[in-house]
């Protein structure tokens, strides 16, 4: 054990990422008590993400998508909450170490009874947490498995996610326990073969970003781009950089798991699509019609010499000695693959349409997380400073 320890501490790589697993209590406790947030609304910059953290929280997106299309539905949001604590080592850094789904997938079309089972759970949850973790509930993440759209991915705050993203921060964040909030989108997150994830904090309404900036930094001065992309609040919100920590062997290994369960992948590859593919298909057809031309002319000088006819000869067409050769059958062989490969193509695009077209269900599902937030603060409260009899 010993060996192994100071092997650890001597491997520069895994020094560097044992850092982020260990925890200074005493220290994070000062920071807690600085609450160096609430004087700053930009202070948090950074989240650092556990492989085990970001693993569950795709796992647990790609299983809504599965009990959505599986349930002859459409993909499900789901949700949970995040585990972690504000870096003592790092400032301006969150940690996010673990994450824990939350049992609503599917509760789109549940009512209010079943809020009951998810609040209880969560209490249940912060409970243990408290007796058995170092860290805290530190942030919640969601899914929104909205259609794959080249040009961005769909993490952004709506209106209702942000009122419930503010109502986390003003209950936690001057108890010393600075709340984030991770959006995921699977499908593109599947069909781009990467982690499609983004980290979010509400600005406080007292804060006021430079005009037109958006979450990420940026600025358009395009209001329906901004609009397109980050939501109808763009202006109340902003991204922190995500990055994750790990060793390398623990990065092969989940680079390993990402590519084999990231099922959508075999139905999201569209030859048709990909760039290599794209540049050089005109080339092709350019080739193609070289050829006809080619073989017309040949033909048509042959022709001419057997004393006139317009058609080509029967050999050319099929059936003939010189068939393999025939310069006619090459271009239509190669006409055909052509054809083929769009139409193979263009099906594929129809029934990943078919499959995953829908429309936004954030608006359901994210309004009824944020009747479920805000009754477990609400509770959380209550049993912290109970009401006298
Ligand atoms: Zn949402």
């Amino acid at each position: 054990m010993t060996t192994m320890a100071t092997d650890e501490k001597d491997a520069p790589k895994a020094k560097c990422s044992e850092t982020w697993y260990s925890m200074d209590e005493a220290k994070i406790e000062e920071v807690r008590k600085a609450k160096a947030w609430m004087q700053d609304a930009n202070y948090f910059t950074r989240v650092m993400v556990s492989p085990a953290a970001s693993m569950k929280m795709l796992m647990h997106a790609h299983s809504g998508c599965e009990a959505g299309l599986s349930a002859g539905g459409k993909p499900l949001e789901v949700m949970g909450m995040m585990l972690g604590y504000p870096s003592d080592e790092h400032k301006h850094t969150l940690v996010v170490t673990d994450v824990f789904p939350l049992p609503v997938t599917g509760f789109e079309t549940q009512v209010v009874a079943d809020d009951e089972n998810v609040i209880n759970y969560m209490i249940k949850l912060s409970d243990m947490v408290e007796v058995t973790r170092k860290e805290r509930l530190m942030g919640w993440y969601h899914s929104h498995p909205f259609d794959v759209d080249e040009a961005h991915n769909h993490c952004f705050l709506s209106s209702t996610d942000l009122s419930t993203q503010l109502s986390w921060q003003n209950a936690e964040d001057p108890n010393g326990n600075p709340f984030l909030a991770i959006v995921i989108d699977p499908l593109r997150s599947f069909a781009k073969n990467s982690s499609e994830l983004a980290a979010f904090r509400a600005y406080p309404p007292t804060a006021s970003p430079p005009p037109n900036q958006c979450p990420d930094g940026s600025i358009v001065t395009e209001d329906a781009k901004r609009v397109e992309v980050w939501g109808s609040c763009w202006n109340r919100y902003y991204e922190l950089k995500v990055e994750y920590f790990m060793s390398d062997q623990a990065k092969s290994i989940i680079d390993i798991l990402n590519h084999s369960h990231l099922w959508a992948r075999t139905l999201s590859a569209t030859p048709a699509l990909e760039t290599e593919h794209r540049e050089r298909v005109g080339e092709r057809v350019s080739a193609v019609v070289e050829k006809l031309e080619h073989a017309h002319a040949a033909h048509a000088s042959q022709a001419s010499r057997m004393g006139g006819g317009f058609g080509f000869p029967a050999e050319s067409l099929g059936g003939g000695p010189s068939n393999k050769e025939s310069s006619l059958k090459k271009a239509s062989d190669a006409a055909s693959g052509i054809a083929n490969e769009g139409l193979l193509g263009q099906t594929t695009q129809l029934a990943k349409r078919h499959l995953f077209s829908s429309e936004c269900l954030c608006n359901g599902n994210c309004a009824a997380f944020a009747n479920i937030a805000a009754e477990y603060l609400k509770r959380k409260q209550a049993r912290s400073c109970p009401v006298a009899p």
